[in-house]
């Protein structure tokens, strides 16, 4: 190995789906390779790796020509290239960065990225960080909140989640009770007891904000 890696930092093509269906990986690579060689004038492909729909994977730059993929500096997000790996993913053409992982690629493509992260991380025997290029520019790329998908991959279902629906279960029972004592009772006893409701609805927010926060950015 022969640079310092600090961080893989994750793309996609954003190619329509259907985009070269039928063609193998090494032909997209090729492809690619073809738009960052002639119409961007750099030396080889901007990416160390690219995984298609199916989640098969394609080695991208070897400026070197030694196989090795991980060492050379690659053309992907500008500012961050000499410490880190590019990896991208075949799709994501019309996707937000706060879409789910998901929403834009297929759970093949899920599967290939965490071994190709397991690989890199391997490669440069330590913890790497995973990032999104939209984290370094205004951009949609990769269509994805990258470290959230890496570090919890699932559905944005409220349904889905244990620890909110406990939280909304317990919420509603709280405002049943206020209502029920409220009714029997008269003048300051009932404020009192819509006060302390009300701060026992708060309690229930400020207790689970945090997992209200993630689960608007797409984690469970
Ligand atoms: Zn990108």
């Amino acid at each position: 190995m022969s640079r310092v890696i600090d961080e893989i930092i994750v793309h996609c093509l954003a190619t329509h789906n259907g985009w070269m269906a039928g063609s193998s990986v090494d032909a997209k690579v090729a492809e690619v390779r073809r738009w960052h060689i002639e119409e961007r004038g750099w030396r080889d492909i901007g990416y160390a790796v690219v995984i298609d729909r199916d989640g098969s994977i394609g080695w991208g730059r070897n400026i070197d020509d030694d196989d090795d993929y991980f060492d050379d500096v690659g053309a992907h997000t500008r500012g961050r290239n000499s410490r880190s790996v590019g990896v991208a993913l075949v799709g994501g053409a019309t996707s937000a960065a706060t879409d789910a992982f998901l929403d834009n690629f297929t759970p093949a493509q899920d599967k290939a990225l965490r071994q190709v992260i397991a690989q890199i991380k391997n490669y440069a025997r330590k913890e790497l960080p995973v990032n999104g290029h939209n984290q370094y520019a205004n951009k949609a790329c990769p269509g994805f909140h990258a470290p959230s998908w890496y570090a919890q991959e699932v559905p944005r279902s409220i349904v889905g989640s244990n620890t909110l629906r406990s939280a909304a279960t317990g919420a509603a029972a709280t405002a049943g009770a206020i209502g029920t004592t409220v009714t029997q009772l008269e003048g300051d006893s009932q404020r009192l007891v819509i006060i302390l409701g009300f701060i026992a609805l708060l309690a229930f927010a400020f207790i689970f904000r945090e997992r209200i926060k993630m689960w608007a950015r797409g984690i469970r």
